[in-house]
């Protein structure tokens, strides 16, 4: 199995490059927020709790996050591998993560973490609001976010770090080129 993990903050190009990554390797692609999005749009239960703090720029509480990852994993089961996109988000979610590795003999062989200055992501995340229409990405939500992010999510660094599997990729350049760094660490290394 291979699992990786495509880390940075919000508009550093992760989804892209996950999606990509899956494509490639055959694994699934898991994005949390894509999850949570289609939930709130068909207003099932869980969207509907989870609209308010996801327009806020909030994280959703650890304990939806990680009923998510355990359904997602158990439906597919038989698969190659997963790459997490904005998952895990917190100390406690990456732990939930690897008790449930541990479960199933598995671990997470790579956190890609793609890096690009402060002002570029502000950039970046301005334009996709306007040309993708995320109402989530005002501008002081798109600074909550980011904020929310150094509070939360960067402390996963040192967490990832200590276990050996973290690797940063600057996130600026084409999307080909990026991708091209990211499967020599992949291939290289793994
Ligand atoms: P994203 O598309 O990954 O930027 O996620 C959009 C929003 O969904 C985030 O701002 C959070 O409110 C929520 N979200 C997505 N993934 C997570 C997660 N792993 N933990 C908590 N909240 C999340």
């Amino acid at each position: 199995m291979l699992n990786l993990i495509f880390f940075g903050p919000p508009g550093v190009g992760k989804g892209t490059q996950a999606s990509k990554a899956a494509k490639h390797y055959n694994l699934i692609h898991v994005s949390t927020g894509d999850i949570l999005r289609e939930e709130i749009r068909l207003e099932t239960e869980l969207g509907i709790k989870v609209k308010d703090v996801i327009a806020s720029g909030e994280l959703v509480p650890d304990k939806y996050l990680i009923e998510l990852l355990e359904n997602t994993c158990e439906k597919h089961k038989g698969a190659q591998g997963f790459v997490f996109d904005g998952f895990p988000r917190t100390l406690r979610q990456a732990e939930a993560l690897e008790e449930m590795m541990e479960r199933t003999n598995c671990k997470v062989a790579k956190v890609i973490s793609l890096e690009v200055p402060a002002e570029e992501l502000v950039r970046r995340l301005v334009n996709r609001a306007i040309e993708q229409g995320r109402t989530d990405d005002t501008a002081d939500v798109i600074k909550n976010r980011l904020v929310v992010y150094q509070k939360h999510t960067e402390p996963l660094i040192d967490f990832y770090k200590k276990r050996d599997v973290f690797v940063v990729i600057p996130g600026e350049g084409t999307i080909d080129d990026i991708f091209a760094a990211i499967c020599n660490e992949i291939d290289n290394r793994y």
